[in-house]
Protein backbone atom coordinates (compact mmCIF):
# COMPACT_ATOMS: atom_id res chain seq x y z
CA UNK A 1 0.00 0.00 0.00
CA UNK A 2 1.10 3.41 -0.99
CA UNK A 3 0.07 6.38 -0.71
CA UNK A 4 1.71 9.90 -3.32
CA UNK A 5 1.04 13.42 -2.61
CA UNK A 6 0.69 15.04 -5.88
CA UNK A 7 -0.96 18.37 -5.20
CA UNK A 8 -1.73 20.73 -2.28
CA UNK A 9 1.44 19.55 -1.30
CA UNK A 10 3.10 22.74 0.55
CA UNK A 11 0.82 24.45 -1.42
CA UNK A 12 -3.39 25.02 -0.90
CA UNK A 13 -4.34 24.17 -4.20
CA UNK A 14 -4.78 21.60 -7.13
CA UNK A 15 -5.34 18.99 -3.87
CA UNK A 16 -4.84 15.21 -5.71
CA UNK A 17 -3.52 12.00 -3.12
CA UNK A 18 -2.76 8.72 -5.36
CA UNK A 19 -3.22 5.80 -3.59
CA UNK A 20 -2.00 2.26 -4.74
CA UNK A 21 -3.61 -1.19 -3.03
CA UNK A 22 -2.31 -4.25 -4.46
CA UNK A 23 -2.74 -3.91 -8.01
CA UNK A 24 -5.17 -0.89 -8.49
CA UNK A 25 -4.69 2.88 -8.58
CA UNK A 26 -6.94 5.63 -6.32
CA UNK A 27 -7.53 9.03 -6.28
CA UNK A 28 -8.51 11.23 -3.42
CA UNK A 29 -9.87 14.25 -5.07
CA UNK A 30 -8.63 15.61 -8.55
CA UNK A 31 -8.59 19.50 -8.18
CA UNK A 32 -8.02 22.02 -10.60
CA UNK A 33 -4.31 23.54 -9.61
CA UNK A 34 -4.58 27.03 -9.70
CA UNK A 35 -2.16 29.59 -9.65
CA UNK A 36 0.20 31.72 -12.41
CA UNK A 37 -1.09 30.57 -15.69
CA UNK A 38 1.54 28.71 -17.55
CA UNK A 39 2.44 26.54 -14.33
CA UNK A 40 -1.17 25.99 -13.71
CA UNK A 41 -1.28 25.15 -17.25
CA UNK A 42 1.58 22.37 -17.07
CA UNK A 43 0.28 20.93 -13.96
CA UNK A 44 -3.17 20.33 -15.09
CA UNK A 45 -2.64 19.14 -18.70
CA UNK A 46 -0.09 16.75 -17.44
CA UNK A 47 -0.90 14.07 -15.15
CA UNK A 48 2.03 12.20 -13.58
CA UNK A 49 0.43 8.65 -14.27
CA UNK A 50 -1.68 6.99 -16.71
CA UNK A 51 -5.15 8.59 -16.05
CA UNK A 52 -6.93 4.99 -17.78
CA UNK A 53 -5.03 2.90 -14.76
CA UNK A 54 -7.27 4.64 -12.07
CA UNK A 55 -9.46 2.33 -10.82
CA UNK A 56 -11.64 5.04 -8.63
CA UNK A 57 -11.78 8.53 -7.15
CA UNK A 58 -13.10 8.84 -3.78
CA UNK A 59 -14.35 12.94 -3.88
CA UNK A 60 -13.99 14.76 -0.26
CA UNK A 61 -16.20 17.87 -1.66
CA UNK A 62 -17.39 20.09 -5.05
CA UNK A 63 -14.79 23.22 -4.37
CA UNK A 64 -12.88 23.35 -8.01
CA UNK A 65 -9.37 22.73 -6.11
CA UNK A 66 -10.73 18.82 -5.18
CA UNK A 67 -13.05 18.30 -8.00
CA UNK A 68 -11.85 20.96 -11.12
CA UNK A 69 -9.62 18.38 -12.87
CA UNK A 70 -12.03 15.22 -12.99
CA UNK A 71 -12.78 16.33 -16.22
CA UNK A 72 -9.29 16.24 -17.82
CA UNK A 73 -8.94 13.19 -15.97
CA UNK A 74 -11.58 11.70 -17.96
CA UNK A 75 -10.94 13.14 -21.06
CA UNK A 76 -7.54 11.53 -20.33
CA UNK A 77 -8.90 7.86 -20.46
CA UNK A 78 -10.05 7.72 -17.04
CA UNK A 79 -13.66 5.53 -16.97
CA UNK A 80 -14.16 4.36 -13.47
CA UNK A 81 -16.84 5.72 -10.31
CA UNK A 82 -16.49 8.82 -8.79
CA UNK A 83 -17.29 8.46 -5.19
CA UNK A 84 -18.83 11.68 -3.58
CA UNK A 85 -21.60 12.63 -1.27
CA UNK A 86 -25.22 12.50 -3.09
CA UNK A 87 -25.14 17.05 -2.94
CA UNK A 88 -21.65 16.62 -3.79
CA UNK A 89 -22.28 14.77 -6.78
CA UNK A 90 -24.94 17.51 -7.24
CA UNK A 91 -22.95 20.52 -6.48
CA UNK A 92 -20.16 19.19 -9.26
CA UNK A 93 -22.89 19.97 -12.20
CA UNK A 94 -23.75 23.20 -12.14
CA UNK A 95 -20.03 24.16 -10.58
CA UNK A 96 -18.02 21.86 -13.39
CA UNK A 97 -20.04 23.21 -15.78
CA UNK A 98 -18.72 26.78 -15.02
CA UNK A 99 -15.72 26.06 -14.72
CA UNK A 100 -15.38 24.42 -18.07
CA UNK A 101 -17.37 27.46 -19.42
CA UNK A 102 -14.85 29.44 -18.06
CA UNK A 103 -11.83 27.67 -19.76
CA UNK A 104 -13.91 28.40 -22.99
CA UNK A 105 -14.14 32.22 -22.47
CA UNK A 106 -10.53 32.23 -21.63
CA UNK A 107 -9.21 30.48 -24.19
CA UNK A 108 -11.37 32.38 -26.67
CA UNK A 109 -9.94 36.32 -25.22
CA UNK A 110 -6.65 34.70 -25.11
CA UNK A 111 -6.54 33.30 -29.07
CA UNK A 112 -8.49 36.36 -30.17
CA UNK A 113 -5.67 38.64 -28.53
CA UNK A 114 -2.69 36.64 -29.68
CA UNK A 115 -4.32 37.13 -33.49
CA UNK A 116 -4.56 40.71 -32.77
CA UNK A 117 -0.63 41.03 -31.34
CA UNK A 118 0.68 38.77 -34.56
CA UNK A 119 -1.65 41.12 -36.74
CA UNK A 120 0.27 43.80 -35.32
CA UNK A 121 3.64 41.53 -35.94
CA UNK A 122 4.17 41.84 -31.67
CA UNK A 123 7.72 40.58 -31.02
CA UNK A 124 7.57 37.19 -29.28
CA UNK A 125 4.24 35.86 -30.58
CA UNK A 126 4.54 32.59 -31.60
CA UNK A 127 2.84 30.84 -34.66
CA UNK A 128 0.45 28.59 -32.52
CA UNK A 129 -1.58 31.60 -31.33
CA UNK A 130 -4.57 29.34 -30.83
CA UNK A 131 -5.17 28.76 -27.27
CA UNK A 132 -6.75 25.53 -26.67
CA UNK A 133 -9.22 25.47 -23.64
CA UNK A 134 -8.24 23.25 -20.14
CA UNK A 135 -11.78 21.13 -20.78
CA UNK A 136 -14.44 22.34 -22.86
CA UNK A 137 -18.37 21.90 -21.45
CA UNK A 138 -18.57 18.43 -23.27
CA UNK A 139 -15.69 17.08 -21.16
CA UNK A 140 -17.88 17.76 -18.22
CA UNK A 141 -20.30 16.40 -19.28
CA UNK A 142 -18.61 12.99 -20.03
CA UNK A 143 -17.64 13.32 -16.55
CA UNK A 144 -21.29 13.34 -14.62
CA UNK A 145 -22.27 10.15 -15.62
CA UNK A 146 -19.08 8.40 -13.55
CA UNK A 147 -20.44 9.97 -9.66
CA UNK A 148 -21.52 7.54 -7.50
CA UNK A 149 -22.93 9.21 -5.10
CA UNK A 150 -23.26 7.44 -1.58
CA UNK A 151 -24.76 8.62 1.53
CA UNK A 152 -22.54 9.47 5.14
CA UNK A 153 -22.05 6.53 7.27
CA UNK A 154 -22.23 4.31 4.16
CA UNK A 155 -19.22 1.58 3.90
CA UNK A 156 -19.32 1.08 0.92
CA UNK A 157 -16.18 -1.36 -1.23
CA UNK A 158 -14.34 1.27 -3.80
CA UNK A 159 -12.24 -1.75 -5.21
CA UNK A 160 -10.63 -5.07 -3.86
CA UNK A 161 -9.39 -4.32 -0.40
CA UNK A 162 -10.39 -0.73 -0.31
CA UNK A 163 -13.82 0.13 2.01
CA UNK A 164 -15.04 3.93 1.88
CA UNK A 165 -16.92 5.20 4.76
CA UNK A 166 -17.66 9.52 4.63
CA UNK A 167 -18.60 12.12 7.73
CA UNK A 168 -19.35 15.43 7.60
CA UNK A 169 -16.24 17.84 7.48
CA UNK A 170 -18.70 20.76 8.46
CA UNK A 171 -16.58 22.84 5.22
CA UNK A 172 -19.41 23.36 2.31
CA UNK A 173 -22.33 21.86 2.17
CA UNK A 174 -22.09 18.22 1.32
CA UNK A 175 -18.18 18.23 2.21
CA UNK A 176 -16.86 15.22 3.97
CA UNK A 177 -13.72 13.57 5.75
CA UNK A 178 -13.16 10.16 4.68
CA UNK A 179 -11.92 6.71 6.45
CA UNK A 180 -10.29 4.14 3.97
CA UNK A 181 -10.06 0.81 5.51
CA UNK A 182 -7.41 -0.74 3.35
CA UNK A 183 -6.34 -4.39 2.98
CA UNK A 184 -4.05 -6.08 0.78
CA UNK A 185 -1.78 -9.20 1.12
CA UNK A 186 -2.62 -9.90 4.73
CA UNK A 187 -2.06 -6.34 6.40
CA UNK A 188 -4.54 -3.52 7.20
CA UNK A 189 -4.39 -0.31 7.45
CA UNK A 190 -7.15 2.49 8.53
CA UNK A 191 -6.21 5.86 7.01
CA UNK A 192 -8.14 8.96 7.25
CA UNK A 193 -8.43 11.88 5.26
CA UNK A 194 -10.02 15.36 6.11
CA UNK A 195 -10.18 17.01 2.79
CA UNK A 196 -11.12 20.27 4.03
CA UNK A 197 -11.86 20.64 7.50
CA UNK A 198 -15.12 23.00 8.48
CA UNK A 199 -15.69 24.73 11.93
CA UNK A 200 -18.45 24.42 14.56
CA UNK A 201 -20.54 27.10 14.79
CA UNK A 202 -20.86 27.95 10.77
CA UNK A 203 -24.02 28.99 8.96
CA UNK A 204 -26.42 26.89 7.20
CA UNK A 205 -24.02 23.62 7.26
CA UNK A 206 -23.42 20.79 10.39
CA UNK A 207 -20.49 21.01 12.39
CA UNK A 208 -17.38 18.61 11.54
CA UNK A 209 -17.92 15.12 12.83
CA UNK A 210 -14.79 13.19 14.34
CA UNK A 211 -13.93 10.51 12.49
CA UNK A 212 -13.30 6.62 14.02
CA UNK A 213 -9.71 5.70 14.72
CA UNK A 214 -7.12 5.26 12.38
CA UNK A 215 -3.72 4.61 11.46
CA UNK A 216 -2.73 7.43 9.15
CA UNK A 217 -4.18 10.96 8.98
CA UNK A 218 -3.53 13.08 5.91
CA UNK A 219 -4.56 16.72 7.43
CA UNK A 220 -5.25 19.55 6.26
CA UNK A 221 -3.38 22.68 7.50
CA UNK A 222 -4.65 26.00 5.68
CA UNK A 223 -4.88 27.88 8.94
CA UNK A 224 -2.50 26.08 10.95
CA UNK A 225 -0.92 29.05 12.29
CA UNK A 226 -3.63 30.76 12.90
CA UNK A 227 -6.43 31.39 15.27
CA UNK A 228 -9.99 32.97 14.25
CA UNK A 229 -12.46 35.62 15.97
CA UNK A 230 -15.63 33.81 17.56
CA UNK A 231 -18.15 32.85 14.72
CA UNK A 232 -20.71 34.68 17.35
CA UNK A 233 -19.63 38.33 15.91
CA UNK A 234 -20.24 38.02 12.42
CA UNK A 235 -23.48 38.93 12.08
CA UNK A 236 -22.37 42.06 14.57
CA UNK A 237 -19.83 42.85 11.99
CA UNK A 238 -21.66 42.80 9.11
CA UNK A 239 -24.42 44.92 10.33
CA UNK A 240 -22.26 47.47 11.14
CA UNK A 241 -20.32 47.63 7.99
CA UNK A 242 -23.34 47.38 6.36
CA UNK A 243 -25.13 50.47 8.16
CA UNK A 244 -21.84 52.57 8.00
CA UNK A 245 -21.55 52.07 4.17
CA UNK A 246 -25.27 52.93 3.72
CA UNK A 247 -24.74 55.86 5.68
CA UNK A 248 -22.17 57.11 3.00
CA UNK A 249 -24.36 56.35 0.50
CA UNK A 250 -22.04 53.96 -0.71
CA UNK A 251 -21.93 50.36 -2.20
CA UNK A 252 -20.71 47.23 -0.44
CA UNK A 253 -18.82 44.96 -3.26
CA UNK A 254 -18.31 41.39 -1.69
CA UNK A 255 -16.36 38.84 -3.55
CA UNK A 256 -17.45 35.16 -2.54
CA UNK A 257 -17.47 31.63 -4.19
CA UNK A 258 -20.63 30.76 -5.65
CA UNK A 259 -20.90 27.90 -2.96
CA UNK A 260 -21.25 28.49 0.53
CA UNK A 261 -19.67 31.45 1.64
CA UNK A 262 -23.03 33.36 -0.98
CA UNK A 263 -25.69 31.32 0.89
CA UNK A 264 -24.30 31.99 4.38
CA UNK A 265 -23.66 35.61 4.16
CA UNK A 266 -27.28 35.71 1.99
CA UNK A 267 -28.78 33.93 5.49
CA UNK A 268 -26.95 36.33 7.98
CA UNK A 269 -28.56 39.52 5.62
CA UNK A 270 -32.00 37.73 6.16
CA UNK A 271 -31.73 36.80 10.22
CA UNK A 272 -30.50 40.98 9.79
CA UNK A 273 -33.05 42.62 7.73
CA UNK A 274 -36.00 39.81 9.61
CA UNK A 275 -34.56 41.67 13.60
CA UNK A 276 -34.29 45.61 11.58
CA UNK A 277 -30.86 45.30 12.55
CA UNK A 278 -29.74 46.78 8.54
CA UNK A 279 -31.81 49.20 6.74
CA UNK A 280 -33.72 48.03 3.63
CA UNK A 281 -31.75 48.49 0.96
CA UNK A 282 -31.12 46.34 -2.43
CA UNK A 283 -28.99 43.58 -2.62
CA UNK A 284 -27.32 41.92 -5.21
CA UNK A 285 -26.27 38.13 -6.00
CA UNK A 286 -24.90 38.68 -9.34
CA UNK A 287 -23.73 35.21 -10.44
CA UNK A 288 -25.38 32.43 -12.32
CA UNK A 289 -23.28 29.54 -10.87
CA UNK A 290 -24.70 30.93 -7.18
CA UNK A 291 -27.98 30.61 -8.63
CA UNK A 292 -27.88 27.17 -9.81
CA UNK A 293 -25.83 26.18 -6.32
CA UNK A 294 -28.31 27.48 -4.27
CA UNK A 295 -30.96 25.43 -5.84
CA UNK A 296 -28.82 22.03 -4.79
CA UNK A 297 -28.83 23.63 -1.19
CA UNK A 298 -32.60 23.88 -1.39
CA UNK A 299 -33.21 20.39 -2.76
CA UNK A 300 -30.83 19.09 0.61
CA UNK A 301 -31.95 20.85 3.53
CA UNK A 302 -31.56 17.04 5.42
CA UNK A 303 -28.15 18.89 5.17
CA UNK A 304 -29.11 21.80 7.35
CA UNK A 305 -27.57 22.60 10.69
CA UNK A 306 -30.74 22.87 13.65
CA UNK A 307 -30.36 26.73 13.26
CA UNK A 308 -31.03 26.57 9.39
CA UNK A 309 -34.03 24.20 10.34
CA UNK A 310 -35.74 26.38 12.62
CA UNK A 311 -35.54 29.46 10.19
CA UNK A 312 -37.01 27.08 7.62
CA UNK A 313 -39.77 25.94 9.33
CA UNK A 314 -40.51 29.60 10.65
CA UNK A 315 -39.40 32.14 7.70
CA UNK A 316 -39.48 29.50 4.71
CA UNK A 317 -37.07 29.66 2.41
CA UNK A 318 -33.59 30.89 3.93
CA UNK A 319 -31.99 31.83 0.78
CA UNK A 320 -34.74 34.35 -1.10
CA UNK A 321 -36.44 37.84 0.84
CA UNK A 322 -38.00 40.81 -0.70
CA UNK A 323 -34.40 42.78 -0.90
CA UNK A 324 -32.84 40.40 -2.79
CA UNK A 325 -32.42 39.64 -6.05
CA UNK A 326 -30.22 36.93 -7.83
CA UNK A 327 -28.77 38.33 -11.55
CA UNK A 328 -28.40 35.91 -13.96
CA UNK A 329 -28.16 37.41 -17.25
CA UNK A 330 -25.18 40.17 -17.97
CA UNK A 331 -27.09 42.74 -18.84
CA UNK A 332 -28.70 42.96 -15.70
CA UNK A 333 -25.50 42.80 -14.67
CA UNK A 334 -24.13 45.49 -16.85
CA UNK A 335 -27.15 47.89 -15.20
CA UNK A 336 -25.93 47.15 -12.00
CA UNK A 337 -22.67 49.63 -13.12
CA UNK A 338 -25.35 52.85 -13.29
CA UNK A 339 -27.01 51.79 -10.79
CA UNK A 340 -26.78 54.91 -7.62
CA UNK A 341 -25.73 53.85 -4.13
CA UNK A 342 -26.50 52.45 -1.65
CA UNK A 343 -26.94 49.10 -2.29
CA UNK A 344 -24.80 45.94 -1.86
CA UNK A 345 -23.99 43.11 -4.42
CA UNK A 346 -22.63 39.37 -3.68
CA UNK A 347 -20.39 38.64 -6.70
CA UNK A 348 -17.61 35.81 -7.61
CA UNK A 349 -14.95 34.93 -7.61
CA UNK A 350 -14.01 34.62 -4.03
CA UNK A 351 -10.16 35.70 -4.68
CA UNK A 352 -10.92 38.37 -7.11
CA UNK A 353 -9.30 36.14 -9.86
CA UNK A 354 -11.89 36.32 -12.24
CA UNK A 355 -16.12 36.54 -12.79
CA UNK A 356 -18.69 39.41 -12.48
CA UNK A 357 -16.76 40.80 -9.42
CA UNK A 358 -13.61 41.87 -11.25
CA UNK A 359 -16.33 44.50 -13.33
CA UNK A 360 -17.84 45.36 -9.95
CA UNK A 361 -14.47 46.12 -8.42
CA UNK A 362 -12.97 48.35 -11.22
CA UNK A 363 -15.89 50.55 -11.03
CA UNK A 364 -16.38 50.86 -7.31
CA UNK A 365 -12.99 50.17 -6.03
CA UNK A 366 -11.98 53.82 -6.24
CA UNK A 367 -14.20 55.52 -4.39
CA UNK A 368 -14.10 55.92 -0.57
CA UNK A 369 -17.77 56.06 0.23
CA UNK A 370 -17.44 52.28 -0.86
CA UNK A 371 -16.80 48.99 1.11
CA UNK A 372 -14.60 45.87 0.10
CA UNK A 373 -15.83 43.19 1.93
CA UNK A 374 -13.69 39.86 1.96
CA UNK A 375 -15.57 36.89 2.99
CA UNK A 376 -12.39 34.09 2.79
CA UNK A 377 -8.97 33.04 2.03
CA UNK A 378 -6.96 34.96 -0.09
CA UNK A 379 -4.53 32.64 -1.71
CA UNK A 380 -0.53 33.93 -2.27
CA UNK A 381 -0.91 36.22 -6.04
CA UNK A 382 -4.53 36.49 -6.56
CA UNK A 383 -5.93 39.96 -6.40
CA UNK A 384 -7.82 39.34 -3.36
CA UNK A 385 -4.38 39.52 -1.27
CA UNK A 386 -3.65 42.61 -2.83
CA UNK A 387 -6.57 43.92 -1.71
CA UNK A 388 -6.19 42.37 1.99
CA UNK A 389 -2.98 43.68 2.50
CA UNK A 390 -4.15 47.31 1.59
CA UNK A 391 -1.88 48.53 -1.38
CA UNK A 392 -2.34 51.57 -2.54
CA UNK A 393 -2.88 50.55 -6.58
CA UNK A 394 -4.22 47.23 -7.43
CA UNK A 395 -4.49 45.72 -11.28
CA UNK A 396 -7.64 45.28 -12.47
CA UNK A 397 -7.78 43.41 -15.91
CA UNK A 398 -4.53 44.50 -16.58
CA UNK A 399 -4.63 48.31 -15.39
CA UNK A 400 -3.82 49.98 -12.12
CA UNK A 401 -6.68 50.91 -10.08
CA UNK A 402 -6.25 53.25 -6.54
CA UNK A 403 -7.44 51.43 -3.66
CA UNK A 404 -9.85 53.69 -1.93
CA UNK A 405 -12.34 52.06 -1.24
CA UNK A 406 -12.73 50.98 2.56
CA UNK A 407 -11.51 47.26 2.97
CA UNK A 408 -12.83 44.71 5.40
CA UNK A 409 -12.70 40.86 6.26
CA UNK A 410 -14.90 38.25 7.65
CA UNK A 411 -12.69 35.78 8.89
CA UNK A 412 -14.86 34.22 10.76
CA UNK A 413 -16.83 32.89 8.18
CA UNK A 414 -13.97 30.95 6.94
CA UNK A 415 -14.78 27.64 5.85
CA UNK A 416 -11.66 25.81 7.76
CA UNK A 417 -10.86 24.96 11.13
CA UNK A 418 -8.32 27.50 12.78
CA UNK A 419 -5.20 25.57 14.98
CA UNK A 420 -7.27 24.99 17.75
CA UNK A 421 -10.16 23.35 16.20
CA UNK A 422 -7.84 21.23 14.29
CA UNK A 423 -6.00 20.16 16.96
CA UNK A 424 -9.56 19.35 18.85
CA UNK A 425 -11.17 17.60 16.32
CA UNK A 426 -7.91 15.34 15.71
CA UNK A 427 -7.41 14.56 19.14
CA UNK A 428 -9.78 11.57 19.54
CA UNK A 429 -7.69 10.04 17.19
CA UNK A 430 -4.28 10.50 18.80
CA UNK A 431 -3.98 7.41 20.49
CA UNK A 432 -3.75 5.06 17.20
CA UNK A 433 -1.79 7.48 14.67
CA UNK A 434 1.17 6.32 13.74
CA UNK A 435 1.41 9.18 11.08
CA UNK A 436 -0.05 12.95 10.48
CA UNK A 437 0.91 13.75 6.77
CA UNK A 438 0.14 17.76 6.42
CA UNK A 439 -1.54 18.89 3.31
CA UNK A 440 -2.96 22.26 1.62
CA UNK A 441 -1.34 24.48 3.32
CA UNK A 442 1.48 27.08 3.16
CA UNK A 443 4.94 26.15 4.27
CA UNK A 444 4.59 29.11 6.81
CA UNK A 445 0.97 27.42 8.18
CA UNK A 446 2.65 23.87 8.04
CA UNK A 447 5.77 24.29 9.88
CA UNK A 448 3.59 25.96 13.07
CA UNK A 449 0.95 23.26 12.73
CA UNK A 450 3.42 20.63 12.95
CA UNK A 451 5.20 21.97 15.39
CA UNK A 452 1.84 22.32 17.62
CA UNK A 453 1.19 18.65 16.17
CA UNK A 454 4.47 17.65 18.03
CA UNK A 455 4.10 19.42 21.09
CA UNK A 456 0.69 18.91 22.40
CA UNK A 457 0.31 15.01 20.99
CA UNK A 458 4.34 13.47 20.34
CA UNK A 459 3.40 12.16 16.88
CA UNK A 460 5.53 11.66 13.94
CA UNK A 461 4.21 14.74 11.56
CA UNK A 462 5.29 14.59 7.70
CA UNK A 463 3.84 17.94 5.13
CA UNK A 464 5.07 15.77 1.93
CA UNK A 465 6.61 17.40 -0.82
CA UNK A 466 5.00 17.44 -4.47
CA UNK A 467 5.47 13.38 -5.89
CA UNK A 468 7.04 12.14 -2.39
CA UNK A 469 5.70 8.71 -1.64
CA UNK A 470 4.72 6.69 1.71
CA UNK A 471 4.80 2.69 2.11
CA UNK A 472 1.84 2.61 4.33
ZN1 LIG B 1 -12.67 23.39 0.04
Amino acid sequence: MKLTFWGAAQVVTGSMHQLVVGDKCYLLDCGEYQGRRKEAEDRNRNFPFPCKDVFAVMLSHAHIDHSGNLPLLVKNGFHGPIYASPATADLCRPMLEDAASLQEHDAAFLTKRNMRRKSLNVPGIQTDAVIQPLYTTQDAEATFPLFRPVEMHTPTQTGPGVLYQSFEAGHIFGSTTMLLELESGGKKVRLGYTGDLGRPGLPIIRDPEPLPPADYLIMESTYGNRVHEPIQSVAEKLAEIVNRTYKRGGKLIVPAFAVGRTQQIVLLLHELTQANAIPAFPIFVDSPLAVNVTEVFRKHPELYDEEARAFLANHGDPFGFHLLTYVRDVDQSKALNDLPGPFMVISASGMCEGGRVLHHLKNNIGDPRNTILLAGYQAEYTLGRKIEEGWKEVPIFGEPMPLRAEVQKLDALSGHADREEMLAWMKPLVSGLKKVFLVHGEPEQQTAFATAIRERYQLDVVAPGRGQSFDL
